[in-house]
């Protein structure tokens, strides 16, 4: 389905992002593995996904630091030549009710989760617009949509993502560049982890299909999104959530 293709995968080295770079390579694709943590879980995927027959490279990158985003999309241009997907999946919390909430509680979260965006988004356009190919799948939540008391910064970044992949779909779309979203409702992954059972209870009621996702539920349809099936998308946010979001 991605045979030949090179992604890359911000925050790929747990969670969602993990899922997603397993995703794409056991489709084809040779896959740049993103990471700001533990060198040692973004080599363990590439080893994962190098078995699958594929090439794997582990790139050290803060996405909030476009000097660092910029010298990760050039080695990753070294290295396989063309980028041709992008998914722009890392991201932080740093939850607190409004009036407690510390402006460096605030400029984290943006810096990361919407200005990471734009940050690894410019990086590869020059690229995808020579090559008049790109697929760019930028990773919100329903958040976005609903609101969540406790996460001014973080729901502000992700409604700002939704945006931000409309704008670009219409800058973009004349150079066969595709700009789509997906957005997560609750996943099982360290993000979540941190929520009581209590909250997890709680959640359940509000998820028709009454159970938290997998970062595998993610990844199928981020493949989808990057793959010749979706062809005819663009600046689109699919919910994927059990149902929590019904636009
Ligand atoms: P996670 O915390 O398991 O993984 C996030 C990854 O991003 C980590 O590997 C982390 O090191 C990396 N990262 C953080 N800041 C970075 C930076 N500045 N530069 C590079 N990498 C950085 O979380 P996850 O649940 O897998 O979340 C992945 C994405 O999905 C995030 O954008 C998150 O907001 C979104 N999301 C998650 C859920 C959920 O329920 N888990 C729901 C909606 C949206």
């Amino acid at each position: 389905m991605l045979q030949g293709k090179v992604a890359i995968v911000t925050g790929a080295s747990r969670g969602i992002g993990r899922a997603t770079a397993i995703e794409l390579a056991r489709n084809g694709a040779n896959v740049v593995v993103n990471y700001a943590g533990s060198k040692e879980k973004a080599e363990q995927v590439v080893v994962e996904i190098k078995e699958l027959g594929v090439d794997a490279l582990a790139i050290q990158a803060d996405i909030a630091n476009s000097e660092q985003v910029t010298e990760m999309v050039k080695e990753a241009i070294d290295t396989f030549g063309r980028v041709d997907i992008l998914v722009n999946n890392a991201g932080i919390t740093k939850d607190n009710l409004i009036m407690r909430m510390k402006e460096e509680e605030w400029d984290a979260v943006i810096n990361t989760n919407l200005k990471g965006v734009f940050n690894c988004s410019k990086a590869v356009t020059r690229q995808m617009m020579k090559q008049r190919y790109g697929r760019i799948i930028n990773v919100a939540s329903v958040v976005a949509t609903l609101g969540n008391a406790g996460q001014a910064n973080y729901v502000a970044a992700k409604a700002g993502v939704i945006g931000l992949t409309k704008t670009m779909a219409r800058e973009l779309a004349n150079r066969n560049i595709h700009v789509n979203a997906v957005a997560p409702g609750f996943i099982e992954t360290d993000m979540t982890d941190e929520l009581g059972e209590d909250v997890k209870g709680q959640l359940l009621t509000q998820i028709p299909l009454a159970t938290l996702g997998k970062p595998e539920h993610i990844a199928r349809v981020v493949r989808f999104l990057a793959s010749a099936d979706a062809d005819y998308m663009t600046g689109q946010t699919l919910h994927v959530d059990g149902g929590m979001v019904m636009p």
